[in-house]
């Protein structure tokens, strides 16, 4: 008998489960539902796009030959509104419906909206899509002074965006630092650094009150918690997503600010996997639910889930150590783990645009944040994936080059 999968969503762990689906079932009947107007693309890439740095094929990742080759289905421009569990049916905002024995939601977020007045003014930029890219990019072209809004990794390729373009912009900050819940001042201060090398400002504990507009509608800039006004015809913020989940709160899918699944990307109901940014899923090597947003875990999410919907039962665990770089400056960075949790932690600066830090959790390594030297990022991802008890060798990780094999061995092959 042929089995119907359908799809919610073609971004990297949508599109990477129907690729999976389609290679492990020759025969089934894939189906994938997507709101936007075109297949998937890099979305890591857009913000090159918008920097004006790129153009827009490499962005691209499939045509729409690349299902039609596949057999996929693809349904663009389609926005998934219910899902009735009970006669596994989805419904779509147009009235068409899709039947499923296996149903994968892969929806990811929507940037959140700031809850301030004229925060949807013209010119007031989110950005998660292609289009958010196409439109920030012709108006930071023009644009001669902008506001940014959100300290966090969105938050600074808009930055970049302004530096790129010649936008002089502020950086507004509710704290003392960018991405406080992942870096000392230490580190924090080479980034800041960097950002004013490039033409933008941070402003610290600040954060906007209200955006100001002229008389018609287009922002003028952000007065910030402070009572100061920054200028800006550019803004754009960048402070979380919304997850898309609206049309389940009606099904029995456990919904806890994302989609609750297990380690196999099973919901609590039957036939009904969930995969990519919107999962709160159950994460075997912290022994806790996660969450985590980057495309590496989102494309793995896709492909574990695919695997147990053609199986029928569990037969791949999603355990993973994701990792998110930033190649906006002269010198690289990355996070990797859970950087923003833990309960201990370990730092080093080793030179201007050199710096470390570590966190752990029950005594393993869990995240970390290393700005400047990559060079030991597998080190570090094989010690938390192998569970090493190394909370009581900070020093040993913080040599600027770690020796495994001083280290306490595996707890985890
Ligand atoms: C500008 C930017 C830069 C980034 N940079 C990095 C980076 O450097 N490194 C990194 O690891 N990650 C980066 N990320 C994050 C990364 O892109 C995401 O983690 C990843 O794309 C998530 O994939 P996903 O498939 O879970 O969700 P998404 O890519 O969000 O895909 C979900 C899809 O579902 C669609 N959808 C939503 N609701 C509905 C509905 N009701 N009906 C039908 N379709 C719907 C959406 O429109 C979307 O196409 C970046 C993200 C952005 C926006």
């Amino acid at each position: 008998m042929t089995t119907s999968h359908v799809i919610l969503g073609d971004g990297i762990a949508g599109s990477s489960a129907a690729e999976t689906i389609r290679e492990a079932d020759p025969d089934a009947d894939v189906t994938i539902i997507t709101d936007e107007g075109e297949p998937l693309y890099n979305r890591i890439l857009i913000k090159e796009f918008a920097k004006g740095t790129l153009p827009e094929e490499p962005v691209s990742i499939h045509e729409e030959e690349w299902y039609e080759e596949r057999d996929i289905d693809l349904e663009l421009n389609t926005r998934v509104t219910s899902v009735d569990t009970d006669a596994n049916v989805v419904e779509a905002q147009d009235g068409a419906t899709y039947e499923y024995d296996k149903l994968l939601v892969a929806t990811g977020g929507t940037p959140t909206r700031l809850p301030v007045e004229n925060s949807d003014a013209e010119g007031v930029h989110y950005f998660w899509t292609f289009k958010d890219a196409r439109a920030i990019r012709d108006h930071a072209a023009e644009a001669e002074t902008g506001v940014i809004v959100g300290a966090g990794l969105l938050g600074i390729d808009l930055a970049a965006i302004c530096g790129a373009q010649n936008v002089e912009a502020d950086y507004l900050m509710r704290g003392n630092r960018w991405w406080r819940y992942a870096l000392s001042l230490d580190g924090a201060e080479i980034i800041h650094e960097a950002l004013r090398q490039k033409g933008v400002t941070p402003v610290f504990d600040s954060g906007v009150e209200r955006f100001e507009v002229d008389d018609d509608g287009h922002v003028t800039g952000a007065v910030d918690a402070n009572g100061e006004f920054h200028a800006g015809e550019f803004a754009a913020v960048a402070i979380g997503l919304d997850f898309n989940t609206a049309f389940l709160e009606d099904t029995a899918v456990e919904l806890d600010d994302g989609i609750v699944v297990d380690e196999h990307m099973r919901t609590g109901v039957e036939d009904i996997y969930a995969a990519g940014d919107l999962t709160r899923y159950y994460d075997v090597i912290l022994d806790e639910r996660a969450q985590n947003g980057s495309w590496g875990s989102a494309k793995e999410q896709g492909v574990v889930a695919a695997e147990n919907m053609v199986a029928d039962e569990p037969v791949e665990t999603f355990r993973y150590v994701s990792s998110y770089s930033i190649t906006h400056f002269e010198f690289p960075f990355l996070s990797f783990g859970h950087p923003t949790i833990g309960d201990d932690e370990a730092e080093r600066k080793y030179s201007d645009t050199e710096w470390r830090r570590l966190t752990f959790k029950d005594g393993q390594l869990i995240g970390g944040v290393l700005i400047g030297d990559l060079s030991q990022q597998q080190a570090f991802k094989q010690i938390i994936r192998e569970e090493r008890p190394v909370a009581d060798q900070m020093e040993k990780l913080l040599e600027p080059d770690v020796d495994l094999d001083a280290l306490p061995a595996p707890a985890v092959e």
